[in-house]
């Protein structure tokens, strides 16, 4: 590591003589894969504990989108009119979400997606029944279901049959980043959790877990500089987020997210996968990240993307993450967007938050100003047009409605600096479908869960939209009942 990590050791029950704080289950974290643990273990009638170290409910699931990955027929589905199966789901989250995706995970998480939503609708969150057509990732309206993995772009149509996935709860006046769908989910879920008896105990940060013969039974936390003790006399839950803004942990397992844009809170400091690594725990997928590219699905798709050689390298009408994901991890962090003023005028408003650096009359001139190897530009430009006015796309399988020839005046936005991509980490802990934290040997450890993004889930390397929030209510819910039958 790069600097002083947090002292993770953990502490020896015989050396405890009292606890402060004792329940059959504890959770760590208020975000949406703790609460969820919370109401499992709650509804499995277990009396339940969580630890949160700010002062409320809610972390990163609080200020997200909201976007939650179902499918597989779900009753919001098919209020809208999308058919769609469990094996459709599977197939896609298969070939999307790796490599080395959770096959285990992603088949309980298919045959289980239905159920769930129908969950979510119980603890009282509300879903529209309309199909959300924009192109921006996160809607401005009250709309309840979207596509937010590229499912009807190339190549994964060709792979399964495409359905949009992405659940949202219903909102008005939604002010991203702040207040959105995720306010809405967690609040919510905090409500149901109350109903079923679960205490929060707030401002309280847990440090270490206490161990008793290998097995996990309870927690050590400081509350306003005092140290706390927590017995569980079930098991213990970690949900306490991911670690992107622990940059020594980047520095060790994901050097490449360095010095980009964080997305999440500073809670996100990676504690939590350290403290269950100090008894032995196995961890992986480190090096994954979500990705959000700054160019959104419509500015994007209608231009092409280029690296830093003037050359095309993915279709740009996909998953903007999954763009996102191909600039950072294969073109080192540098794109270029260029387009013509006919397609720039046609960009809804709200997605021109990034306005042309470059405006020529000539490809020429726009390739030498961007510092791009001669006649690089003008090649892609050329075999894009010559292809787009057949309205095909056969080197990367742009959809024909987005082929277009670019024509003069061209423009180009420079993209070429870590600071338009936003990462969260998607690597955590080794976990069971029931959320058992597994060990380097691959046994599960005695008393001790974990869910949401202390894990690795779902989104084990691909990413999509509405997979976070999905995985972490999901395994969190799962988490917390089998914790109490531990
Ligand atoms: C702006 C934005 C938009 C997003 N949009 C989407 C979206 O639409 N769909 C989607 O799927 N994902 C989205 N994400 C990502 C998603 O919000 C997160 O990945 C997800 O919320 C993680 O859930 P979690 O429960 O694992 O963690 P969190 O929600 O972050 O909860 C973790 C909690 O643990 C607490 N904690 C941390 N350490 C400790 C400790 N030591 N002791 C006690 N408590 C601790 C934290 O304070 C926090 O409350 C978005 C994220 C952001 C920031």
């Amino acid at each position: 590591m790069t600097e002083p990590q947090f002292d993770v050791t953990p502490a020896r029950a015989r050396d405890i003589t009292s606890y402060d704080i004792e329940s059959d289950v504890v959770v760590v974290g208020g975000g949406c894969a703790g609460v969820s643990a919370a109401i499992g273990a709650g509804a499995a009638g277990a009396d339940v504990v969580l630890l949160e170290r700010t002062g409320g409910l809610g972390g990163a699931s609080a200020m997200s989108g909201g976007l939650i990955y179902l499918g597989g027929g779900t009753a919001l589905q098919r209020a809208c009119g999308i058919e769609d199966t469990s094996e459709e789901m599977h197939k896609f989250l298969m070939a999307a979400t790796g490599p080395g995706p959770d096959e285990a995970k992603i088949t309980a998480y298919c045959e289980g997606s239905v159920a769930h939503y129908d969950w979510l609708v119980e603890c009282g969150i509300p879903f529209k029944a309309s199909i959300y057509g924009g192109t921006f990732p996160e809607p401005e309206t009250d709309d309840g279901l979207m596509y937010s993995g590229g499912e009807d772009t190339y190549p994964w149509y060709e792979i399964a049959t495409p359905a949009p996935r992405a659940h949202i709860p219903q909102m008005q006046d939604k002010k991203p980043g702040e207040r959105s769908a995720g306010w809405m989910l967690m609040h919510h879920l905090a409500e149901t959790a109350e109903r079923h008896g679960v205490r929060n105990e707030f401002n309280t940060t847990v440090e270490r877990l206490v161990v008793d013969d290998g097995a996990v039974v309870g927690l050590v936390a400081r509350r306003f500089g005092d140290s706390v003790t927590i017995r569980a006399r079930r098991g213990v839950v970690l949900a306490a987020g991911g670690f992107v803004y622990n940059d020594s942990m980047l520095a060790h397992h994901a050097p490449m997210l360095l010095g980009l844009n964080k997305l999440g809170t500073d809670a996100d400091d990676g504690r939590a996968i350290l403290m269950a690594q100090a008894i032995g725990a196995a961890v992986k997928h480190m090096d994954a990240s979500e990705c959000a590219y700054a160019g959104t699905t419509g500015l994007i798709a209608p231009s092409i993307v280029v690296n830093a050689h003037g050359q095309r390298f993915i279709n740009e009408d996909t998953y903007f993450g999954r763009v996102g994901q191909a600039v950072l991890f294969r073109q080192d962090a540098r794109s270029v967007v260029v387009l013509d003023e006919e397609t720039w005028e046609k960009v809804p408003p709200y997605e021109r938050m990034l306005q042309p650096t470059s405006v020529c009359a000539t490809l020429a001139e726009l390739e030498s100003e961007m510092g791009f190897p001669a006649g690089s530009l003008e090649q892609t430009v050329t075999t894009y047009n010559e292809h787009a006015a057949e309205g095909k796309d056969p080197i990367f399988g742009k959809q024909q409605h987005w082929l277009k020839p670019l024509r003069s005046p061209f423009a180009a936005i420079d993209l070429r600096s870590k600071m338009f991509l936003t990462v969260f980490t998607l690597g955590g802990l080794d976990t069971t479908v029931d959320g058992e934290v597994r060990n380097v040997s691959g046994e599960t450890i005695p008393g001790l869960f974990a869910a949401g993004r202390t894990t690795s889930g779902i989104p084990a390397a691909g990413y999509l939209s509405g997979s976070s929030l999905g995985d972490g209510t999901f395994f969190g819910r799962r988490a917390g009942r089998a914790a109490v039958a531990d």
